[in-house]
Parts: C-alpha cells; sequence; structure tokens
C-alpha cells in the first residue's frame, strides 16, 4: 500500500471515529404471505437486476415509488433498486449499464426503452463527510454520495410511504419509518423533522403536494404545518429542476386535484406569479381548471397530454393582459401580442427553465389564436394543416368556453374541422363577407381621406 493510501485510510478512520455512534431502529419485516406484492407485477428486467446482485453475494431491495405504488395497487412508472454495491461494482456485474449524476452517483441498467435505476445504499450528511461527496449550502443538500447501509438509505429518504424495501433474498418487505401504517391510514409522513428536511431539498415541498394530489393522500399535520410557510424556499431550487417537478404534476393524471393544493398551501405562485395574478381575473380559475380536467381525463383514457398546451393555457391570460397594455401604450394590436409573448415567456423562465423547443410551441399555440380569425380563401386550410393546430384549436375552445366573446368564431371552427363537406361553402361565404367588408373599408378610407379625417376608427383586427 502507498504511503498516501495509508494517511488517507488514517484520516478516514479519524474522522469515522468523530461521528457520533448511530442509533439503530429494529425494522419491521412483513413476510411475504402478509403483504400483497408479486413478482408477476414486477418487471422482469429489475428481476433480473435483483437477482444478479444478490448472486453476487450484495443486498438488493426494489425501493420508493415503485413498492409503494404495488402495495396501492397501481401499475410503478419505473422501477428503482437499492443496493450495498457501489456504482463501479454495478458497473462490472452489468455490461448494459452506465454511471450517471453528480448530486447523485447511479447506475442505470438499460434493457431497450427500460431503464432500471440502481442506487448504492446512502447516509445522512454529516459534517465530516469529504467535500467531494457530500456538500451543503445553507442548510440545502447540492452533493449527496457519502455510503451507507440499508438503514441510513431508509431514514435519509423523502417519505414514509417512499421508504418501503422489498428484499429479493426472502420477498419480505422492510419498514425502518412505519411506512406500511401510514400506506393502511392514506397518510404522507416525512422522516424526520420536516422542517429540517424541507430546508435540505425544498423540492421535497413539491414532492409532498404530488403525492398528496396523485394517491389522494392526508398530509399529517407536522409535515403539512411548515408548507405554506416555506413555500419561498422554493426560489432557491434551480428553474430547470423546478420546471421538471411541473412536468411530473401534468404526467401523473391528477394535475387539477395537485393544482387546487399548489393554491392552497401558496406554492403555485412561486412556480407562476403571473398566472396567479391573472387569476384574480374573472373565470381565469375556470380556465386553468377546465384545462386541467380534460388532460386528467385524456390520461385516464391512455391518450397523450401536451405539456406545451397545458403551459399556454397557464400563460394565456396573461399575455392577453400584457397586450392590453402594450396596445394602450399605443402598439398595433399583432405587435403588441407578439411582444406580450415574448414578455411573458421571459419572466416564466426566470422561475421554470421551458426548454427552447417547448416555448417555440407556447409561442405558436398562442399566435395561432389571432390566425383564426382569418376566414377566407385559402386560409383555414392551411390552418387546419399547420402541426400546432390541433393544440390551438383545444385553447380557442377553451377560450370561448370561459368567458371570451368568441362563441361564434369557436362554433365556425368546431363545424370547420369536423365537417369536411361543409368546408367548401362554409369559406365561400366567408370569402364574400371579407370581399365586401373590405371594400367597405376601402370606401371608409377613401372618405376619410377626403374630409381629411384623422380619427382612428379601424376595423380590429383580431377577437383577442
Ligand atoms: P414517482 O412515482 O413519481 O416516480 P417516486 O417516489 O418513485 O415517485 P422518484 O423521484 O422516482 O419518486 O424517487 C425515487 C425515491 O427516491 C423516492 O421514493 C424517495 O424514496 C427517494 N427520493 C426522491 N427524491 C427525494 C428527495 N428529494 N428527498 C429524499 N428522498 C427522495
Ligand atoms: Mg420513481
Amino acid at each position: 500500500m502507498s504511503i498516501i493510501k495509508l494517511f488517507k485510510g488514517l484520516i478516514h478512520h479519524f474522522k469515522k471515529e468523530k461521528r457520533p455512534t448511530k442509533k439503530t431502529i429494529q425494522p419491521v419485516i412483513i413476510p411475504r404471505s402478509e403483504h400483497t406484492i408479486s413478482r408477476n407485477v414486477i418487471s422482469p428486467n429489475a428481476l433480473k437486476v435483483l437477482y444478479r446482485l444478490h448472486n453476487a453475494n450484495y443486498s438488493a431491495y426494489l425501493v420508493g415509488g415503485c413498492v409503494r405504488d404495488l402495495l396501492l395497487g397501481f401499475r410503478p412508472k419505473d422501477f428503482d433498486i437499492a443496493t450495498s454495491a457501489r456504482p463501479e461494482e454495478v458497473r462490472q456485474l452489468f455490461k448494459n449499464s452506465r454511471l450517471i449524476g453528480k448530486r447523485f452517483r447511479l447506475a442505470h441498467i438499460v434493457f431497450g426503452k427500460e431503464i432500471i435505476e440502481v442506487a448504492t445504499f446512502r447516509t445522512h450528511h454529516h459534517e465530516n463527510a469529504n467535500e467531494k461527496d457530500a456538500r451543503m449550502v445553507k442548510g440545502m443538500i447540492v452533493r449527496d454520495n457519502v455510503y451507507g447501509d440499508i438503514e441510513d438509505d431508509a431514514t435519509r429518504r423523502d417519505f414514509t410511504i417512499n421508504s418501503l424495501y422489498y428484499n429479493i433474498a426472502d420477498f419480505s418487505v422492510v419498514d425502518y419509518t412505519k411506512g406500511m401504517d401510514d400506506l393502511k391510514h392514506k397518510q404522507l409522513r416525512m422522516i424526520g423533522d420536516p422542517e429540517k428536511r424541507y430546508h435540505e431539498d425544498p423540492v421535497r415541498l413539491l414532492r409532498a403536494i404530488r403525492f398528496a394530489g396523485k394517491l389522494s393522500l392526508i398530509i399529517s399535520p407536522e409535515t403539512e404545518e411548515p408548507i405554506l410557510r416555506l413555500s419561498y424556499l422554493l426560489q432557491q431550487v434551480s428553474p430547470a429542476r423546478l420546471f421538471q417537478e411541473v412536468l411530473k404534476f401534468f404526467r401523473e393524471g391528477a394535475s387539477l386535484a395537485t393544482f387546487k393544493l399548489l393554491q392552497k398551501y401558496h406554492l403555485f405562485a412561486q412556480l407562476f406569479p403571473e398566472t396567479q395574478h391573472a387569476l384574480h381575473q374573472q373565470d381565469t380559475f375556470h380556465f386553468i381548471e377546465k384545462a386541467l380536467h380534460d388532460a386528467d381525463l385524456r390520461l385516464k383514457q391512455d391518450k397523450t397530454i401536451s405539456p406545451a398546451f397545458l403551459f399556454s393555457v397557464f400563460l394565456w391570460r396573461p399575455i392577453v393582459q400584457a397586450s392590453k397594455k402594450a396596445e394602450d401604450a399605443g402598439h398595433p394590436p399583432y405587435v403588441a401580442f407578439e411582444k406580450s409573448i415574448r414578455t411573458v415567456l421571459h419572466a416564466q423562465h426566470a422561475r421554470l427553465t421551458i426548454p427552447r423547443l417547448m416555448t417555440q410551441l407556447i409561442r405558436e399555440i398562442c399566435l395561432l389564436q389571432l390566425q383564426f380569425t382569418y376566414r377566407h380563401d385559402s386560409k383555414p386550410y392551411r390552418l387546419l394543416s399547420h402541426p400546432r393546430f390541433r393544440a390551438a384549436y383545444d385553447l380557442l375552445l377553451l377560450r370561448a368556453e370561459c368567458g371570451e366573446p368568441i362563441r361564434e368564431l369557436a362554433d365556425w371552427w368546431i363545424q370547420f374541422y369536423s365537417n369536411e363537406h361543409a368546408r367548401e361553402e362554409m369559406v365561400k361565404t366567408i370569402s364574400k363577407e371579407h370581399i365586401h367588408k373590405k371594400s367597405r373599408r376601402k370606401n371608409r378610407r377613401r372618405n376619410r381621406f377626403r374630409n381629411h379625417s384623422v380619427l382612428n376608427n379601424s376595423e380590429p383586427e383580431s377577437n383577442i
């Protein structure tokens, strides 16, 4: 052994000595005969990984959301594994693996489209940890790679129901945090001191709301109490991470329930300040709730949802508000509208990093609202073949249903979209009206010129 290694070993030894001795918790072991998780409902790839780790003499467990969801009778989104093997050891066992993550070092085992995430047991933070493995800034975890045993791993997780382990060695469920009881009582309870744990990672505020919304859980009083008080902590989270969390809200099929909870705990304003401001406007609540209700329904019917559409719904009212202001300041309607989309998206970007591609989609969905008013000649056909037509059309109908004076326009588009045979006639009628309007406008302009009038009596270009 080199002198440097020996020296490092000694330092490590003394650091270990300084740590307070750990209080061991006796886990509750629920044998296979007393729980409902069968291997038939576990992904065969996850089983393969568990068995290979087990056969190589490492301990290996399913953990987190998949165990929770299986016990509740839901199909898990993905299967996560916790093990005593270090990331490099996992890497060696699986040719189809790669190591990822800086904040959390993990192994991904790739089986075509399915990825099984394997994490080494981690421990809580302690002052003596090496900077390169663990880092806290102002009470917040920024790096978390200090390894421990299963008990350490169980107590550093967020909620008790997320800290249940399915043991591949004997098919039992191992429970260090009374998660099984909480699951039975549909309670969401933070492990440890909730206030401290929210400070460590403020995203846990959003996770509490997400699980409560998605699984219809009651947040236990001590876990609930600090949420409202600490909502401001979200300002410390990177906008990129917040964006990912918001996407999860949309994809769970419980976005309406979650939206209401985000309102209740004042967290929505932290994520969408401009939208929160617009909520004071008549009907905006209903406008958003209707869109989220429809999105949840689509997911229940195994249809897809478009996050860009939902972002457009959230930002629509702020954009219209800003556009009115810009028009009042003298900008022509189209310029005012375009400028407002940019301004609102820019302000939103400070809270959530919406990727550029999605920003572009939102812009298109909003701008197409103007195009709906042009229905003569080839214009509606061109709009129909626009890749963003469907999302823009859905927004148009939503606007009509929620108080905007565009019912007639929306009905026209419903007919045009759904009745292929009526299209030609519909466009003919509109085109005639258009020519008529145009000549009337021309005459008016001519008369105005004759009268040297400078009065502004132009017709509105859009129905926004
Ligand atoms: P989902 O069904 O949304 O995937 P999940 O509970 O599996 O829910 P993940 O984000 O996949 O959520 O995380 C897996 C597990 O890792 C969690 O169940 C929890 O035990 C732990 N975990 C995730 N995020 C945190 C966090 N911020 N703080 C503490 N533990 C966390
Ligand atoms: Mg998960």
